[in-house]
């Protein structure tokens, strides 16, 4: 493909010429449109894995417990693996580093094994979260837990280097400036070639970089597949639950309805001696706030947000759009 019509133009790659699509699935509408968007092409379901970064790694802190449930239950319903990936202690593990090195990376393997790449870095110190930040050297959460993580289960794996890989994730230009400057197809940074070095041959793809949220949508209702709890109790974007980015109206809803949560990242953010946001405390923000109706109506959805296992259908019929749907578009930029 020519890459510089490629970016300007957003062409559909030739996806037969792959021997895995590899889709980054957070659970979220924009990677299940992606997945959606995959199976209506005719990529055969046995050709797609599903890749999960679970940011809390084995230390709940930060994310929806229900979303790697909720991810799996999507998985089985379509019939595709889901390898969850994560960084050893994960953001609470990152934050609290004083003098250790950064976690390894653990992922999923195909054989139902465990791979493990990284952990032996420099020494080094957080003991504050990430700042807000579209700079993502000082926003250390999405490139740590997230993109790394990917790279490294794929760096990790030799499988990798046999045949060809697309890589695909789901950003979209309107979620801010900063997604709207990413290309829609280039080489993923994992890809090495030529040289006396075998070849991994690793593509990227944004197929719905262009779309607006309401194509989104109308995708994953022709499915009928439920979104995550995160769009019923009023959210707009499935982020980490208590995402740095948060706005009061976030803050005042984890407030409401899962004070335990708020109350931990309250406590961390005053132990560091700083804000999360520059302009005021979690605590003041939520002040600020008001709880989303949706959240404060629906106890049963809490509970299920907060479970371990998934126990709503996957499939809704009928199907309704989520309170929390083009709204507050707070998250990650
Ligand atoms: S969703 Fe928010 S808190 Fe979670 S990794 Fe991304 S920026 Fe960080």
């Amino acid at each position: 493909m020519d890459r510089a019509s490629a970016c300007l133009a957003g062409p559909v790659p030739d996806l037969a010429a792959y021997d895995r699509v590899l889709l980054a699935f957070s659970g979220g509408k924009d990677s299940l449109a992606c997945l959606l968007h995959l199976l209506e092409a005719g990529v055969p379901a046995s050709r797609i894995e599903l890749h999960h970064h679970d940011v809390d790694g084995d230390q709940p802190f930060i994310d929806w417990p229900c979303t790697l449930p909720y991810c799996r239950a999507v998985a089985g319903y379509f019939g595709v693996p889901l390898y969850r990936s994560w960084r050893a202690g994960g953001f609470l593990g990152e934050m609290d580093r004083q003098g250790d090195p950064t976690g390894a990376v653990l992922f999923e393997l195909p054989d139902g094994g465990l791979g493990r790449a990284g952990g032996a870095g420099p020494p080094g110190w957080r003991g504050r979260f990430p700042q807000v930040s579209a700079d993502l050297r000082v926003r250390w959460c999405s490139s740590v837990l997230k993109i790394e993580v990917l790279a490294a289960a794929i760096r990790g794996q030799a499988r990798f280097f046999d045949g060809r890989t697309l890589v695909v994730t789901g950003e979209r230009a309107e979620e801010s400036p900063g997604r709207a400057r990413y290309l829609t197809f280039e080489a993923h940074r994992t890809a090495t070639g030529g040289g006396r070095a075998p070849a991994r041959r690793v593509d990227h793809w944004r197929p719905i970089h262009g779309w607006p949220e309401a194509e989104v949508w109308r995708l994953i209702e022709r499915f009928g597949v439920t979104p995550h709890l995160a769009y019923q109790l009023g959210w707009g974007r499935l982020s980490c639950r208590a995402c740095i980015f948060g706005s009061p109206n976030q803050w005042a809803t984890i407030r409401a309805v899962f004070p335990d949560q708020f109350r931990h990242i309250a406590a961390r953010e005053a132990a560091s001696g700083l804000t999360i946001q520059r302009c005021a405390s979690v605590v003041a923000l939520a002040d600020r706030g008001r709880p989303h109706p949706a959240a404060l109506a629906r106890p049963d959805l809490v509970a299920q947000a907060e479970a371990a296992d998934w126990r709503l259908p996957v499939i809704s019929r009928p199907w309704s759009l989520p309170a929390g749907a083009f709204g507050e578009a707070s998250g990650p930029v």
